[in-house]
């Protein structure tokens, strides 16, 4: 069965509250889906990671021309293929989300051609459900660090009601003129909330800290039994994680900001991170993100994908993490976004016992809504 076409459709929604992390504001949700479609009509859809930024036209003018009339199924030899011509265009500034959209659209595609679901197709499926923990707790335009604790531990008594066993804070306050006391301080107050009834907390730094800082909070965290410290420093700081994770017991997690096989490898080989988080919509698609997992295996360091995306990007990886032998977990975002709530008619939820249900229909399992991809176009 060959392609026929390759599409892609840019989405938007404006928030209705900003929120904030260490690297900024967010007001918007935007992301680029692509729509692969085979001779017979069949249709597979993917997501580039994040702000369209130009992916929607390496996708249609240097992606599409090269698929167009192949092997629909071929997901090894395309990816190759796109990753080749990529490199090649773009020498050393390749843009890997927009190879990766192309990548999950195709699985999807390939699954619903061969009846079968993704994860069938990487293997076999270790579990049916995964375990969920929530990402939220963003910063709030506040004036007092009381405002921002207060509406944190408020969020966190949602996010335990729901079901979830362990939650994501996010630290790096610097953006609203605080310190890092003010970290430690926001990651105590939380701490003290939910641990009495046994749910695990991890932090989020998204890149704020310089090393000293970092290993001051991560010293605190250690003390606190924080499941592990995310993104500390900026991802091209390779030297800083490494030292960090030789310092620290709190296991150093990292990965949402690199991409391929050969940028995980190079963390991996210099010990960087205690966990690899990477994304399927960036990090080179379901064909990479696995490679990068069956690595991660091999050198016992736990691979738990980052997942802040629409129900695409999170179908792709509960797939792939319903193939993985050990450490499955899913990032769950719990933040404002309208596009995640109603890109698909069954949306995903996270059960009474703090797990999602893997989809098992062909391909990711997921039937989009055309109507609301069109609602949230910003093609018009
Ligand atoms: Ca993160």
């Amino acid at each position: 069965m060959r392609i026929s076409r390759v599409e892609t459709i840019p989405i938007k929604q404006e928030l209705e509250r900003p929120f904030g992390n260490g690297q900024g504001w967010t007001a918007s949700r935007q992301y680029l889906i692509v729509r692969v479609t085979a001779e017979d009509g069949t249709v597979g859809y993917g997501e580039c990671w994040g702000p369209v930024a130009g992916n929607d036209r390496v996708v249609e003018s240097v992606i599409s021309p090269l698929l167009i009339g192949q092997d629909a199924t071929a997901t090894g030899r395309l990816w190759e293929q796109v990753h080749f011509k990529l490199r090649w265009a773009f020498h050393s500034f390749a843009p890997y989300s927009a190879l990766s959209g192309v990548d999950i659209a195709l699985w999807d595609l390939k699954g619903k051609l061969m009846g079968r679901p993704v994860h069938d197709l990487l293997g076999g499926a270790f579990r049916d459900s995964v375990p969920a923990y929530a990402t939220g707790h963003y910063f709030r335009k506040v004036d007092t660090l009381k405002e921002q604790v207060s509406a944190v531990l408020e969020e966190a008594e949602d996010h335990v009601e729901s079901g979830f066993k362990t939650l994501k804070l996010k630290i790096g306050l610097g953006l609203l003129g605080w310190g890092v006391e003010a970290d430690i301080e926001l990651m105590g107050a939380l701490h003290e909330s939910v641990t009495p009834r046994g749910v695990s907390l991890m932090i989020d730094a998204n890149c704020a800290y310089s090393v000293p800082e970092a290993l001051r909070v991560g010293r605190a965290a250690e003390k606190l039994g924080i499941v592990w410290f995310e993104e500390p420093l900026p991802p091209d700081d390779m030297d800083g994680y490494a030292q960090l994770t030789a310092k620290l017991d709190v296991p150093v997690a990292a990965g949402e900001s690199w991409a391929l096989l050969s940028g995980f490898h190079e963390a991996f080989r210099r010990r960087a991170v205690s966990v690899a988080q990477p994304d399927v919509s960036s990090a080179g698609g379901i064909t990479e993100v696995k490679r990068i997992a069956d690595l991660a295996h091999a050198l016992n360091i736990p691979c738990i994908p980052h997942v802040w995306g629409t129900p695409i990007a999170l179908a792709a990886s509960l797939h792939l993490l319903a193939a993985l032998p050990r450490h499955a977990l899913l990032e769950f975002d719990r933040s404002e976004n309208g596009i995640r709530e109603s890109l698909l008619a069954d949306k995903f939820r996270v059960r009474d016992d703090g797990t999602v249900a893997v989809p098992d229909g062909p391909g990711l399992g997921i039937e989009v809504d055309e109507e609301q991809l069109d609602r949230f176009s910003t093609l018009a």
